[in-house]
């Protein structure tokens, strides 16, 4: 699976059995898509690989720890690593083919925006659970 930015010079592959999705309602997510909402993946680090324009990545980093990586030419968001564990996040527009893919899990719904309509399917947390309890949800008929 080949995933691209939107001028598409920043290019990688994933491989492997997908997990499903999760979309984070909070308000850093929404300054970082400038919509409703996320929309990534996380996927074992050994099954991501970048297969070109990684010299257009650039990097910011809140004050708080929250990550964004975007391409430098086009502005979209692109997949970082997350935090000191072995797995990459992955924004799933940026995939080339939809895989099935559903959302397994709905993040900070407590403080989604009140135009956001969030989608029925997939577990709604008021917050977010810790990163190995959302990975289990994310797991959870993966492949299906
Ligand atoms: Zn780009
Ligand atoms: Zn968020």
């Amino acid at each position: 699976m080949r995933g691209k930015c939107l001028c598409g010079e920043v290019e990688f592959a994933v491989s492997g059995t997908l997990p499903n999705l999760y979309q984070c309602h909070c308000s850093l997510c929404r300054k970082a898509t400038g919509s409703s909402a996320n929309a990534a993946l996380i996927v074992p680090s050994e099954n991501f690989q970048w297969v070109g324009g990684q010299d257009r990545i650039t990097s910011y980093v809140k004050n708080t720890g929250y990550r964004s990586d975007f391409c430098s030419k086009c502005g979209s968001p692109l997949p970082n690593p997350l935090g000191s564990r072995a797995e990459y996040w992955i924004p799933a527009g940026l995939l080339e083919d939809n895989a099935n893919l559903e959302i397994a899990a709905h993040l900070h719904v407590g403080s989604k925006a009140s135009w956001d309509a969030v989608a029925s399917s997939g577990v709604q947390y008021q917050e977010a659970p810790d990163l190995v309890s959302l990975l289990k949800v994310l797991w959870k008929n993966a492949g299906a």
